[in-house]
């Protein structure tokens, strides 16, 4: 059996960013992955010489100063081929036809949002306000000696959908400045601002594509955790882990390969970590019902397009198109309803004017596959078919005559990545948070198992921001905040 000081279960962004803290804090750590490719979420996949991404699509926040930038120039990812979004407009909100711009820079977009709304032009100003104060706030929330006020529970525990209500009179303006949520499930009855506030004050502060996709950051990481002598196995699915006086003795992946590590985290989702140890002395029924009932958020529909040579301008912003309803309403559309929103995604050309792909993401529940969760057939795919149908139609409001400059076309649901990251239920962000139920579904690093730690977007946050503080929340656990916080500031 290997023996190591940490074993990591899963390669995407949270397992790797623990295995880099750890293996430059000195621990010898080895992280498996079930996959033939590393990355989870950031895997890209290629068709001809074009690379499609999957679970990454944009950052925020990665200028001095701004959420990302401490946290990727401590990872060593800040040198990556980034690219400025559009600092006028970023993201355009289109409601109903109409076209609203977020622009980049508190300022720059209070007064753009002002140009549209100058009779709120005072709520604007103060709810800007309010996201940056989360922004610069949030991750002191991690670390008790740095709590304040602010950063007290009054913050976790509000309703998004109610601060919006409360703090902007037009309902209008308050649908154009929840345009780009579907990066979060607007679910008006469970939404905690913290996520809404921490994730649009990164978007607001600046937006970033990567020239060559997610895969960078993910090869980057391995490349780094190689070099301090961390070892990254792929084709390691791990299927089973055994306790023994109370503590995780070792990891058995599906090939018989047996690692045994003094600590072990687990960036899959609680309730399969725990399905791994079925039989623990230290987990109690009532933790593993707990854990197993957990709701998870919406997946995501995927329309990859595959584009002629020289057709489609490349757009340095996303679109956030939607038909007939706002954006608090797609959390909660039903199965088999007409597609109405979609996130139109550019990928960023290398050298040319124009784009080689497109991806149009929107919102699927698990329930709209689920009836081929366990063999797909010439159903699914006209289902597929049907759907990327809709999703070129409403991005073809704002790119008219797309169709004809469609080369081919590729998909994928909450199936594919049920099957590909293994996620619970093809969920897009992981485990679904919700204000009134904070305690039960803000997880922390921490399990009834004192080495077993887990971290990743179904603990504190998600997105690429979110699984990075994260995974700085799981380390401190076992090197402690102090000196992690010290390095990140230097
Ligand atoms: C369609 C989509 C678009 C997105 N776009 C953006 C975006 O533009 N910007 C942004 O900030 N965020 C985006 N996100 C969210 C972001 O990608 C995720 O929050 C983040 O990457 C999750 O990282 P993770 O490490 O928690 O999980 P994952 O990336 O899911 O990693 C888990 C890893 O564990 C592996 N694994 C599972 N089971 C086992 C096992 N038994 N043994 C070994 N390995 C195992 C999986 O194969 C996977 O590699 C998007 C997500 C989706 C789905």
């Amino acid at each position: 059996m290997k023996k190591y000081d940490v074993i990591i279960i899963g390669s995407g962004l949270g397992g790797l960013e623990c295995g880099y803290i750890l293996s430059r804090k000195g621990y010898r750590v080895c992280i498996l992955e079930k996959n033939p490719q590393i990355g989870g979420c950031l895997q890209t996949f290629r068709r001809g010489n074009i690379s499609f991404d999957t679970g990454f699509h944009y950052v925020g926040g990665l200028e001095e100063g701004q959420s990302l930038y401490p946290l990727f120039r401590y990872f060593g990812l800040t040198d990556l081929p980034w690219r400025k979004m559009d600092e006028n407009c970023f993201a355009e909100i289109v409601l109903d036809g109409k076209s609203y711009c977020f622009a980049s820079g508190h300022e720059r977009f209070a007064d753009a949002m002002s140009s549209y709304f100058p009779h709120q032009r005072r709520q604007i100003a103060a709810y800007t306000a309010f996201l940056k104060k989360v922004g610069d706030n949030i991750m002191n929330s991690f670390f008790p000696e740095r709590r304040n006020e602010f950063t007290a529970s009054s913050l976790y525990e509000r309703s998004a959908y109610a601060f919006l209500q409360e703090s902007i009179d037009d309902p209008l303006l308050r649908n154009v400045l929840s345009g780009a949520s579907l990066t979060m499930e607007p679910n008006a009855e469970q939404l905690p601002l913290y996520v809404f506030a921490q994730i649009n004050n990164s978007f607001i502060q600046s937006a970033w594509r990567l020239k060559g996709g997610g895969s960078l950051i993910a090869d980057k990481l391995v490349e780094s955790i190689r070099h301090m002598g961390g070892d990254v196995l792929t084709h390691a699915e791990v299927m089973r882990l055994t306790e023994h006086n109370g503590l995780i003795t070792s990891v058995r992946c599906k090939n018989g390969e047996e690692f045994s590590g003094t600590y072990v985290i687990s960036s899959i989702h609680p309730s399969l970590t725990l399905s791994l140890i079925p039989d623990s002395r230290q987990i109690r029924k009532i933790y593993r019902k707990r854990i197993d009932d957990l709701a998870n958020s919406y997946g995501i529909f995927t329309t990859h397009l595959q584009l002629k040579a020289n057709t489609v301008p490349y757009l340095n912003r996303n679109i956030y198109i939607f038909r007939g309803r706002t954006p608090w309403d797609y959390a909660c559309y039903r199965a088999g309803e007409k597609t109405t929103a979609a996130l139109v995604g550019f990928q960023l050309p290398c050298e040319s004017a124009y784009t080689s792909n497109i991806d149009i993401l929107t919102p699927m529940h698990w329930q709209e596959v689920a009836p081929w969760a366990e063999a797909k057939d010439e159903s699914y795919r006209a289902f597929k078919m049907r759907k990327a149908e809709e999703c070129i139609a409403l991005a073809s409001e704002k790119l008219p005559g797309l169709k004809a400059h469609i080369d081919r076309i590729y998909t994928s649901t909450p199936l594919t990545y049920r099957d590909y990251t293994g996620t619970k239920e093809g969920s897009a962000y992981g485990v679904r948070k919700d204000y009134r139920h904070l305690m039960y579904t803000l997880l922390t690093p921490q399990t009834p198992i004192p080495n077993l730690l887990l971290t990743g977007q179904n603990i504190g946050f998600h997105g690429i921001l979110g699984v990075s503080m994260t995974s700085f929340f799981t380390c401190a656990q076992i090197v402690g905040m102090k000196s992690l916080l010290k390095e990140l500031e230097t």
